[in-house]
């Protein structure tokens, strides 16, 4: 196979960019629109009942950009309190009033696009274009949960028992507990607030403790414009916050975006109370590329789709299974697409597209990945290695000629890294793509009509793209199967999702 010569990825600092400077306080140039401190809860910060803080830093830096509180089991308590009262007057208002509040949220976030954008950039690294996305995606996910909230109906009621009439109800489940993941804070919290709050119930949201900032940021923005106490705001660890969440008795659901592990632990703890649980967990989605496919698209998507946020994306293309006959066109093309991806800040450029590894731990377990892949004798066709620091930077990764069942291909690497397999039928590519705990989203390149439904309809994912991947719209569903979890986000099975259904049946003694 001919492959390209890898390329000595630099990663590009602020002085090295090409761009005017930056808007936010990594070089000290404008100062970062931090929010205050503290728990957000019923509606005013308060700052609860620990002296402790978390450090949040600055990935592409290293340096400590802000803290935040370490909460406790008892703030969870006081958030939950908040939330039961407030959620009794905003359950009973109508699908338009709640439509209102939503709406009115998507035009906060709107007006202020660009401190979202800053934090976002600041907190986790990424590029302003991937930011900027993440907000947009944000407003938009409001937007429709305002329209959508107003179309839910139920069964047309009837009489189904002799002098009996039914009446079947979508009801709120009351207080939903959230808690969200570090890849793109605003937006997964946004995915969960939006429907949770358009069914009706208030919430008691923890971010992740890692990149609080945007949720608390949004926070302080929505005090005092929507109903005290619907949205609460505790920060603080997983195993702290995130399990009184799942074990409180008065929260009736309780939603986590994130690992398998931490999927597994909300579940168990909810399982005592006999609480529903709502999971979009890890993915490892395979890219199946047949001979007739359009070779130079399917490499252009996974350029975009397989790298996007540094790949840090539970959809993210990372696993390519492509026909053997057109396996060295393809990572040849693959190779040159990746060799023109910019790492960097995100003040460095606006042609910067890869950010860094959200924290040392994670920068840490991705470079193991590598060093066991190059242990193992795999190909690197291109990058391979961490960029030298400061910053959690890796270079954008293909590993060619990877065996069945190797562990790169199999396990969430989570970072810029793409592995590339071989089939030689479209029988094993189905079942090698189906063998993987996962099941969240997977793609299928080909020109052939019939592959294109065919193949679809076999792979056991929760998304499968076709000549496509990583395309998202608010009215279609977005969850997983297998290890990926259960329940739905966007569209309106998640508005369904947050709500339950009561019979009410009336006998009239006709
Ligand atoms: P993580 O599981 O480490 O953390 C997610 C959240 O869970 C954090 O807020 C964390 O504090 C909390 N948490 C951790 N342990 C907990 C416990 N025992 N009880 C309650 N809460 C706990 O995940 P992460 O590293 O922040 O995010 C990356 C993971 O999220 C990846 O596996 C990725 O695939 C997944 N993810 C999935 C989707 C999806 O839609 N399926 C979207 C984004 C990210």
């Amino acid at each position: 196979m001919t492959l390209i010569d890898t390329e000595q990825f630099t990663v590009r600092r602020v002085s090295e960019g090409n761009n005017s400077p930056a808007s936010h306080n990594v070089s000290g140039i404008l100062p970062l629109p931090l929010p205050p401190g503290g728990h957000f809860i019923g509606g005013s910060f308060v700052p609860g009942s620990s002296t402790h803080f978390i450090d949040v830093v600055d990935p592409t830096t290293e340096q400590v950009i802000a803290s935040v509180k370490a909460g406790t089991a008892a703030d969870v308590d006081v958030a939950v309190e908040a939330a039961v009262a407030a959620q009794k007057s905003w359950g009973a208002t109508t699908p338009k009033e709640r439509s209102e509040v939503l709406n009115l949220i998507a035009n906060i976030i709107d007006a202020n696009r660009e401190a979202f954008e800053i934090i976002e950039s600041a907190n986790t690294g990424k590029p302003r274009t991937v930011a900027e996305d993440d907000v947009s995606s944000t407003i938009d996910t409001f937007r429709f949960m305002a329209g959508a909230s107003r179309t839910l109906t139920s069964m047309a009621g009837g009489d189904y028992a002799t002098g009996h009439t039914s009446v079947i109800l979508r009801e709120p489940v009351g207080v939903v507990g959230v808690i969200t993941p570090w890849n793109y804070p605003l937006l997964m919290a946004a995915w969960k607030i939006a429907p949770i709050l358009a069914a009706g119930n208030s919430i008691v949201l923890k971010p992740s403790e890692q990149t609080p900032l945007s949720t608390l940021k949004l926070a302080e923005l929505l005090a005092g414009r929507i109903p005290d106490g619907i949205l609460n705001v505790v920060t603080g660890q997983g195993r702290t916050v995130g399990q009184r969440i799942s074990e409180h008795p008065d929260v009736a659901l309780v939603a986590l975006t994130g690992s398998v592990v931490s999927g597994q632990a909300v579940a168990e703890t909810a399982a005592k109370s006999v609480k529903r649980v709502h999971l979009e967990l890890g993915g490892k989605a395979p890219v199946v590329v047949f001979p007739d496919a359009d070779i130079r698209a399917a490499a252009a998507g996974v350029r975009n789709a397989g790298y996007w946020n540094a790949g840090q994306d539970c959809g993210a293309a990372c696993r390519v299974l492509v026909h053997e006959s057109v396996a060295a066109e393809f990572t040849e093309h693959l190779v040159r697409e990746v060799s023109t991806l910019v790492v960097g800040a995100p003040e460095a450029g606006d042609d910067v597209e890869i950010g860094p590894m959200i924290s040392r731990p994670h920068f840490e377990r991705v470079k193991e990945s590598l060093a066991e892949a190059k242990a193992a004798g795999l190909h690197m066709a291109i990058g391979g290695s961490a960029l030298e620091g400061p910053g959690y930077f890796i270079e954008p990764t293909v590993i060619s000629n990877v065996p069945a069942g190797a562990h790169v291909a199999t396990h969430e690497i989570f970072g810029p890294v793409v592995t590339v397999e071989t089939f030689n039928s479209t029988e094993e590519a189905i079942t090698r793509a189906n063998e993987s705990p996962y099941g969240l989203s997977a793609s299928v390149w080909t020109r052939d009509s019939s592959l294109s439904l065919s193949v679809p309809k076999q792979l056991d994912f929760g998304t499968v793209w076709v000549n496509s991947h990583l395309v998202l719209a608010c009215e279609v569903p977005w969850g997983g199967f297998k290890g990926s979890g259960y329940g739905r986000d966007l569209s309106l099975y998640a508005l369904d999702d947050y709500s339950r259904t009561k019979h009410v049946m009336i006998n009239h003694g006709a």
